[in-house]
């Protein structure tokens, strides 16, 4: 196969601005296309909050100041390069102040819509100064879902892609980006009103999302699971009958993990690396947690996990109920690192003053405690509502930490239950939104706990596991093959 030229637009990549899975992917995907000897360029904002010092940021001496105007006004971009760390693939940043010099990568700022516009228009622009057509511009989420928008209306002129694919990854159909109409003429789509949903143009919208649903050639999300439920009104978010009439053209893709990141024998956040032959080194990574956060240690009392963005997604309205209730009855530990909506950690923060010897609310973003929760917990709790894709669980199997998980989305295609009998499962999965099945699944996972045999059994289950980019990464090279076979008949 002749390699592929891709150009992947995404609005965070890890290890330089993350605030979840979205960054991890797009850290993580482009660098296996890379390794796979594809030509793959990805664009992110140059926001101010990336530490520029850290790595080697480097103008590229032709892209600068590039102007873009946008309703009467110019944002000039430039472009500035960094080797991705652990790959010598370098990702393009977005430099304009104007728009990404912001404490937080996401805003609700009046010219949210304006600052993911000009990441789109800018990352068009370059391409037609490098003269570089790609069989497929890759967008992520509804900040880079304008992108096919833009390539059939105001750069409709351009021969240079008149071959190129557009494909769009949905992320999380939680997170639209809705605006109102008014600010099109700003975004340069003013003559275009005709063209966009006739209904969110009545209505004085325009989503973002749905523009890149009904305009990008082919439509990716980031589970099997979730690619069957977004199509359900009950999990459409009002966009199902949309993706319904592009069912053709829709395809689930489960997350990979990137295993350099996320091994505990090689983790360089974690102080006694194991793997399935040394999992007794896993236990002195949780006395090495509990020591940290200042909860007693003892063998064999379980310790229970959550890394999570605290919004209703997340299902912690099924928890409090039955978290007190474990912690009161049953010696156990918690350790909670999260930060989001004042109600839930607000609830943390009381769980942790009800039971200050079993409960510790790390409330914040800690890269290095999250590995060392990983390594250092016996069972990883995710009771989400909804889950697209979902990467702690995955992490979790590969650090022998067994998932508590509800049967949705990616999580429903990545841990199956465990079966006493057979031996069989990878971990302990529940269907029903309600406290009642978190109860069953803890029972059960505490009873399971209890006796080593079967719970060795149940860690190593998890930790065959391989969920690598290198296996998850080749449907999206079949994707982008169909979609560049149509240039290839032309280069
Ligand atoms: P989502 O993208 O919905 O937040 P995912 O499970 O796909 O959920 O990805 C979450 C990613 O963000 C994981 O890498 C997880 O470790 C990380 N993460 C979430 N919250 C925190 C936090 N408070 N501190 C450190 N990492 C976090």
């Amino acid at each position: 196969m002749r390699p592929l030229r891709i150009c992947y637009v995404s609005s965070e990549i890890t290890p330089f601005a993350k605030t979840g899975g979205l960054g991890d992917v797009s850290g993580a995907l482009p660098a296996y296309l890379h390794r796979a000897g594809h030509d793959v360029r990805v664009f992110v904002p140059l926001h101010s909050l990336i530490d520029v010092e850290a790595h080697e940021f480097a103008p590229l001496p032709d892209l600068q100041d590039i102007p873009i105007s946008a309703g009467g006004s110019r944002y000039p971009i430039s472009v500035f390069t960094a080797p991705l760390p652990g790959s010598d693939l370098a990702v393009h940043f977005v430099h304009c102040p104007a728009l990404y010099d912001r404490p937080e990568i996401y805003t609700n700022d009046p010219d949210e819509a304006l600052r993911f516009a000009v990441l789109s228009r800018a990352v068009i622009e370059v391409c037609q100064r490098l003269r570089w057509a790609p069989d497929v511009f890759h967008c992520n989420d509804w900040q880079a879902a304008l992108l096919p928008f833009y390539l059939k209306t105001i750069y409709a002129w351009d021969e240079l892609f008149a071959h190129s694919g557009t494909m769009l990854t949905i992320h999380n159909l939680g997170f639209q980006g809705v605006f109102s109409s008014l600010i099109l003429e700003q975004l340069g789509l003013g003559s275009c009103e005709h063209l966009l949903d006739a209904d969110d143009i009545q209505g004085g919208r325009v989503n973002f999302l749905k523009t890149g649903i009904q305009h990008a050639d082919c439509l990716t999300t980031v589970s099997p699971t979730y690619a069957r439920e977004i199509q359900t009104p009950e999990q459409g978010m009002g966009l199902d009958a949309y993706l319904r009439s592009r069912r053709a053209h829709l395809r689930g893709i489960l997350n990979g993990v990137d295993y350099r990141q996320w091994n505990p024998s090689t983790d360089p956040h974690i102080r006694h690396r194991y793997s399935e032959k040394s999992l007794g080194r896993k236990e002195k990574n949780k006395e090495d947690l509990l020591l940290s956060v200042d909860l007693p240690y003892r063998k064999r009392v379980p310790v229970v996990g959550m890394i999570s963005r605290l919004t209703p997604q997340k299902g912690i309205d099924i928890l409090r109920e039955p978290l007190p209730e474990f912690l009161s009855q049953r010696d156990l530990r918690l350790v909670v690192l999260a930060s989001g909506s004042g109600e839930y950690e607000r609830f943390f923060a009381l769980l942790e003053d009800s039971f200050p010897e079993k409960v510790r609310f790390w409330r914040g973003y800690n890269t290095e405690l999250s590995h060392r929760i990983e390594a250092g917990c016996d069972l990883f709790l995710m009771p989400s509502l909804y889950e697209p894709c979902g990467l702690n669980q995955m992490y979790s199997l590969k650090y022998g930490t067994v998932p508590i998980v509800r049967k949705t989305g990616g999580l429903a295609d990545t841990v199956t239950l465990y079966d006493w009998k057979t031996g069989i499962g990878t971990g302990f999965v529940f269907d029903h939104y309600v406290p009642d099945a978190v109860r069953w699944a803890l029972d059960y996972a505490l009873d399971v706990y209890g006796r080593p045999e079967p719970w060795k059994r149940l860690m190593l289950n998890g930790m065959a596991c391989d969920f690598s980019w290198e296996v998850q990464g080749r449907e999206y090279v079949e994707l982008y093959s169909e979609l560049g076979s149509r240039s290839a008949a032309v280069t």
